[in-house]
Parts: structure tokens; sequence; C-alpha cells
């Protein structure tokens, strides 16, 4: 059995970037991971600029309390004349600094009499004026390749004026369900059956990571059907994603059928819930089988299969890191393997234990935000400092 570390790592040195790469309108590149890094081809601000509602001077030609005849008037979005020498120019916020001045002197300073305007005290050299290239400068590297773009990042580029950027292209994942029990919901269950209830959860994860689902269903459990499917799945898509079937049940068959068809490096790791968890090759596609217990399919996904995703998307995000928090419960089962417990925060700035943690309760991760991750043969003792993922950073 493949301890989880050594999974992990294994798992992500053997993922390929993807080499693909698609052209996206900024606007909808959210969650992308760019292709190529981002030059800067302007300053931003693209010229001095002022940051509030006032005047603006020539700060060695103001003196507290002189009146300075007002000599003219910029709005933002304006094109300003030189000062002239002696006066202040009413000015607005993100409007250009005239040539010639060099501050600003917020109107809430000033006092207006008549044609002039009386600044209380004398402002330095800079005030209240944002420099051209003071957010960015031309030439220099905005964002690297790798960067996952979100929300702020998409700000950044079209403040630079960029409307199109290179990402990564979208990672295809063929993924199918193996288990003669499995019925979609809107169908009716007949005795010993129950729903498909894990494409709806890898539906979720795969779509909160930005990859295209080839969906290839429900596979009997039969090796021929296996087989089948697997190879189909190696012609569509960049990874191979099952579930279920991995065990050595004689109804489980992917093990064999990706033997049959490929290559399978582990098929057990250390993990609970979790194992069994495959991988390997079906022809040049990797594969990942997850177990079929969905409270297992879905940790094994955060653990593994997303720091996985996220180098075949050419991302530099790395795993993050536990929060240490303290536990609110004891947990007296030691076992020879790492363990995912899920939990939930509570006011009193501990953590609180799902009850029942068995792996094929999915209520515990509907509860739970988040999980602790607990070193193989180690016992938690309440009051202990643990180590906490919350699912929002995962
Ligand atoms: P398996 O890994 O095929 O031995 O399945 C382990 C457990 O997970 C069994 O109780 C299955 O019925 C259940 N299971 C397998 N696949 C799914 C699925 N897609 N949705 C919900 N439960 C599943
Ligand atoms: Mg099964």
């Amino acid at each position: 059995m493949l301890s989880f570390e050594d999974a992990r790592t294994s798992l992500i040195a053997a993922a390929q970037p993807l080499q693909r790469g698609e052209c996206v309108d900024t606007l909808h590149a959210a969650g992308r991971v760019l292709a190529e890094e981002v030059l800067a081809s302007l300053n931003v601000p693209p010229a001095d600029n002022s940051a509030m509602d006032g005047y603006a001077v020539r700060a060695a030609d103001v003196a507290a309390n002189i009146a300075l005849p007002i000599s003219q008037r910029i709005p933002a979005g304006s094109v300003p004349q030189p000062l002239l020498p002696g006066t202040a120019a009413r000015i607005f916020t993100g409007a250009q600094i005239p040539p010639g001045a060099d501050a600003v002197v917020m109107q809430e300073r000033c006092v207006l009499d008549g044609e002039n305007v009386r600044v209380e005290v004398a402002p330095q050299a800079g005030d209240n004026v944002r420099r051209m290239g003071e957010d960015i400068r031309d030439g220099s590297e905005v964002l690297k390749a790798g960067a996952v773009l979100r929300s702020q990042e998409l700000g950044l580029l079209a403040s630079l004026g960029v409307a199109q950027v290179t990402v990564v292209a979208r990672l295809r994942v063929a993924v199918f369900f193996t288990g003669d029990e499995l019925r979609m919901p809107g169908e009716s269950l007949a005795q010993g059956q129950i729903y498909n209830s894990n494409r709806f959860v890898l539906y979720g994860l795969l779509g909160e990571m930005g990859c295209d689902i080839v969906d290839l269903g429900i596979v009997r459990d039969d090796l021929q059907a296996t087989r089948e499917a697997l190879r189909q799945a190696a012609r569509d898509a960049d990874l191979i994603l099952t579930c279920g079937g991995v065990s050595v049940g004689e109804e489980d068959h992917v093990k064999a059928a990706v033997e049959a068809e490929g290559a399978l490096q582990s098929w057990r790791v250390a993990i609970k819930p979790g194992k069994p968890l495959a991988f390997g090759r079906v022809g040049e596609t990797p594969f990942i089988g997850l177990p079929g217990n969905p409270v297992s399919s879905f940790v094994t996904f955060q653990m593994l299969v997303k720091p996985y995703l996220r180098r075949m998307q050419g991302s530099a995000a790395s795993m993050p890191s536990a929060l240490p928090m303290r536990a609110d419960f004891a947990w007296k089962k030691s076992v020879p393997v790492r363990e995912f417990l899920r939990v939930r925060r509570n006011a009193e700035g501990g953590l609180d234990l799902f009850p029942n943690q068995g792996s094929g309760v999915l209520t515990s991760c509907t509860w739970a935000d988040g999980l602790v991750e607990n070193a193989p043969e180690t016992l938690i003792n309440a009051g202990d400092v643990v180590r906490y993922l919350p699912f929002a950073s995962l």
C-alpha cells in the first residue's frame, strides 16, 4: 500500500501540463490558467492624476491662507492646460494633473473667496497625486504563466487594455461510474438499487475546476464493458476518471480492465476514507480510479485528484497548508492510514466532529466545512491542536 504522501507526490510528478492553449475574452476568463506571461504595454495610471476633488497647485507657490486665482477647471477625462504660475486649478478625482502643478489640496481644506481660493495648510509636493505608473509600470511583467485568473486579475488585465488572453485549454476529463446497482435521478429505484450520487459530486468538482466533462455514464460490472468504456475514454479525453469497482471483489473489474488496456501503477493508497484508489494509464491517457463510496470519492478527489488536475492545467498553485485548530472532540480509533475527518468550526473557536464518519455517509460532507488531516496511528484528545483544511481552501 502506498502512503498518502507518496501517492500525492508521484501523482503530481506524473501530471503532464497540457500544452494546448486558447485565446479567450478577458471578460470570460475567470478561473482559467494563463498559458503565457503578460507584460504591461502602458503605464497604469497612464498619467499623474488627482486622488481628490480639490485644487491643483505648485506646492512651492503656496503658503497657508494666501489667495490663489482659479485659472482653469479640469474634470476627469479632459486635457489640462499648463498651470499658470501663482494660480490654482479646480480639479476632480481621476483628472490629469496639469503640467506645472505637483500637489492637490483637497477641497475640504480650501475656502472659496470669489474667483480665488485660499488653502488652510500649505501642501507638500506630491500630496494627493497618483503617480503615472504607480500601479503598473510599462514593460513590467504583470502576471506569470500559470497564474489562475481570479476577478482581481481580470480587472488588472482590463486596466492594461488587454481584451483577450491566452489560457491553457480546458482539460477534457472522461468520467464513468461502475455499478449494476446505479440508477439516475429521474428513474425509479427497484430493490437493491441506489442513485448515482457520485456523478453529481464529480460534475460539481470538475466544473468548479473548469474541466470539460466527457460523460460515459454508468458502466455495467463487467470486464468487457469496462474495457470498452476505458478505450473510448482514452480516445476522447486528457484524463480518465472512474468511480467504483476498484476493490478486489469479483464484481470489481476496473483494476483488471486497466491492466488489460494499459498499466496500473498503484491501486491502494493509505488514506481513509479512500483506499482503494487506482492510478495508471490506458494507452497513453492517464487514468485515476476513485472508490465508489461517496465520501471516499469526494475526499480522494479533494486531496489527490485536485492537485493533479491543477498541475495538468499548468497552474503553479500548490496544496493549501492546514490551519492549526483545537479539536473539541476525541478520536480514539488508531488506524495505520492517513485519515480525513469531516469537521466543522464551532462558535468557541474549535472544531466539532460529525458523529458518523462512515465512508458512505454523504451527510458528513454537507454538514462539515472542512477536513481534519490525521496522521497514521494518531489518537486525538479533546483540546489537541489538529490540522484543519477548510473546504474553501482546497
Ligand atoms: P465499489 O467501489 O464499486 O465497491 O462501491 C462501494 C460502495 O459505493 C457501494 O456501496 C456502492 O453501491 C457505492 N457506489 C458506487 N458507485 C457509486 C455512485 N456512483 N454513487 C453512489 N454510490 C456509489
Ligand atoms: Mg461496485
